[in-house]
């Protein structure tokens, strides 16, 4: 009952969620660190040392963490910067992200989760399938990687497909109910945000 973790739950949970399911853990994940994120690389030599190193951090956290405010934090972090900045306007910063770094991380950790969860109970496979939930392209394919079993991939594909099938269908009826022979029609409220859904899936963008 080892895959029976914290994981296996918040899998679970989220289920029925439109979009990714790794994606909404995900984004939950960077949403609960960002808050003590800036403060614990304040006090940690190494974490400082990371961010000095890379010039700071890449456009998607960067945003991330200023929408989460801590005007203190901020300027701890962003004096050094800019002053070696103005020190070495061109010298050439190493590439990453302190938060990218540990975000994968975590995004690992996740992703073999729901493997794990996904080859040893049924349950789980079966809530996955029923809620009609998706994981998106670039997660599958990550997914994939982590297990060479091919009867577990064709599984994982079979429900996959089926659920994409349905995100397809909402699609379809945005379009059809867009022909002025059905304008009348209302729009379900999960065909309202079908379309986001779809973009979020092929893309895997994290909805902050
Ligand atoms: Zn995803
Ligand atoms: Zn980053």
């Amino acid at each position: 009952m080892l895959y029976k973790t914290q994981k296996y739950f918040d899998y679970l949970e989220v289920f029925g969620h439109p979009d990714c399911p790794t994606c909404v853990l995900l984004s939950r994940w960077r949403s609960t660190y960002i808050d003590t994120f800036l403060y614990e690389c304040v006090n940690d030599r190494s974490m400082r040392k990371r961010i000095r190193e890379t010039g700071g951090f890449c456009r998607d956290h960067a945003l991330a963490m200023m929408k989460k405010g801590d005007p203190l934090g901020h300027s701890v972090i962003y004096t050094t910067l800019i002053d070696e900045y103005i020190e070495a306007m061109n010298k050439k910063m190493k590439p990453g992200c302190l938060m990218c770094d540990l975000e994968v991380l975590h995004e690992e950790i996740l992703l073999k989760s729901f493997i794990d969860s996904f080859i040893n109970s049924e349950e789980f496979a079966e809530k996955f399938a029923e809620t009609k939930s998706c994981i998106c392209r670039p997660h599958l394919k990550q997914m994939k990687k982590l297990t060479r079993n091919k009867d577990i991939i064709a599984k994982l594909d079979a429900v996959q497909i089926e659920n994409l099938k349905y995100a397809k269908g909402c699609l379809d009826e945005i379009i059809r109910k867009h022909d002025y022979r059905y304008n009348k029609e209302q729009l379900t409220k999960e065909e309202e945000i079908a379309w986001k859904r779809a973009v979020k899936l092929m893309s895997g963008i994290l909805d902050e």
